[in-house]
């Protein structure tokens, strides 16, 4: 079945381990106990290919291999070239150094005033609050400290990130991210998010996390409860294909809605898995039935062993044009590189506009058609439209 054609379905069940009682699938620590973290343990499931067993034995040196039992089941495992398994199991590619790579490609560790806190951008600063995900996505741009395979030894220093937000006024945006800042316990979060919230001029606070969509069931009514004490808290959540949105992923965007958070959605345009319109079309579609707005679509960071994942700008540009005017501008991500060695996020878009002049702008509408757009204003004064006579009170 293909994932563009079957819209009214939502994936859902235990799959492979039917035999798990309920309560276990839906215990959050459970599906973390039981990831699949190893060679013997993912062949004990399916066959690997060599490239995938190569890539496989070599993750350790690069980005740990885990996926949580729910995710693996949404893994074709006759398919090579299922978009699942592609973000999830490591190929031989990620051995494949390029020129114009780099362990920190967008030049965080130079712009952090304090172990793991990002300061780029005048207004609002990144925190990296933990090194761990629930699920490690092969391509990811922190891949040098998340997961500690290449020894980075990561150790957030929340009270200097703290203190450095509290001195700094001109921060009025924080936004915590890691690894994935939802495997931190409640108790942790709580904290975190109570000393945020005490800082007068911090005015927006937002996640970014993919725990919704690799532990769906860590987004407990509990947690909930923690997002409503502190909201507004925004979260942007990281959905690469439909596949991925399932009952269990729409149900939890449910209680994160349900309990006041509005939530984004960022993608990674990646070779192989969503580098195609219609399948963009068709995760756009689900995430707005999930209460999620599209935010951003991202062009590959240029991180160490990432280029197979590499999709041509042009491609991206190709499938922003195939989407505007034919679906809402609420589906819609705006597309950016964030620029090599840390200039920051940069939007790249479909080209418009044909010509400005100081008399006119010319344009193109999604169907191609030619527009003009006036800039000057021409007085008409005629009989129908005697201006003089106008009287202004
Ligand atoms: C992405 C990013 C942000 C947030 O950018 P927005 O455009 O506001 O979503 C902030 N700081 C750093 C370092 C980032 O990479
Ligand atoms: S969830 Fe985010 S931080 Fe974690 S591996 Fe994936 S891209 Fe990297």
């Amino acid at each position: 079945m293909s994932y563009t054609e079957d819209r009214s379905r939502w994936f859902e069940g235990q799959g492979l381990w039917q035999q798990t009682p309920a309560s276990d699938w839906n215990d959050w620590t459970w599906q973390l106990k039981n990831r699949l973290t190893s060679i013997e343990h993912l062949e004990k499931y399916m066959t690997l290919t060599a490239e995938e067993r190569a890539g496989v034995l070599f993750a350790g040196h690069k980005l740990a291999m885990a996926i949580t039992p729910y995710f693996f089941n949404l893994i074709d495992r006759n398919d090579p070239n299922c978009p699942i398994r592609k973000q999830l199991i490591p190929r031989s590619g990620e051995m494949v150094i390029s020129a114009e790579e780099q362990l920190d490609s967008l030049g965080e560790d130079e712009h952090s005033p304090v172990p793991g806190l990002v300061h780029r951008y005048p207004d609002r600063v990144l925190f990296l609050v933990t090194d761990r995900c629930a699920a490690y996505c092969r391509y990811c741009t922190r891949s040098r400290l998340v997961s500690n395979a290449q020894d980075y030894n990561f150790h957030p220093e929340y009270e200097q990130a703290l203190r450095y937000i509290e001195a700094h006024p001109e921060v009025r945006d924080v936004l915590l991210s890691g690894g994935d800042p939802l495997l931190l316990s409640d108790k942790k979060l709580e904290h975190l998010l109570s000393r945020l919230r005490a800082i007068p001029h911090v005015e927006f606070i937002r996640i970014g996390s993919r725990i919704p969509v690799f532990l769906p069931q860590r987004i407990t009514p509990e947690l909930c409860e923690i997002f409503k004490k502190y909201g507004p808290i925004w979260m942007s959540i990281h959905v690469n294909h439909p596949k991925e949105a399932t009952a269990e992923l729409k149900a939890a965007c449910e209680r994160l809605s349900f309990a006041g958070v509005p939530l984004g959605n960022q993608s990674v345009l990646l070779k192989g898995v969503n580098d195609d319109a219609e399948v963009m079309k068709a995760l756009i579609h689900r995430l707005l039935r999930m209460r999620v707005r599209p935010y951003y679509l991202y062009q590959m960071d240029l991180i160490t062993g990432g280029s197979h994942f590499k999709v041509d700008v042009r491609k991206g540009i190709e499938i922003i044009r195939a989407l505007r005017g034919h679906t809402t501008g609420y589906a819609i991500p705006q597309y950016v590189i964030d620029a090599p060695g840390g200039g920051g996020k940069v939007p790249i878009n479909p080209d418009y506009v044909e010509k400005i002049t100081d008399d006119e702008v010319v344009f193109r509408n999604y169907e191609g058609k030619t527009f003009h757009y006036p800039l000057k204003s021409t007085p008409v004064v005629s009989p129908a439209n005697p201006v003089e006579n106008v009287v202004i009170e």
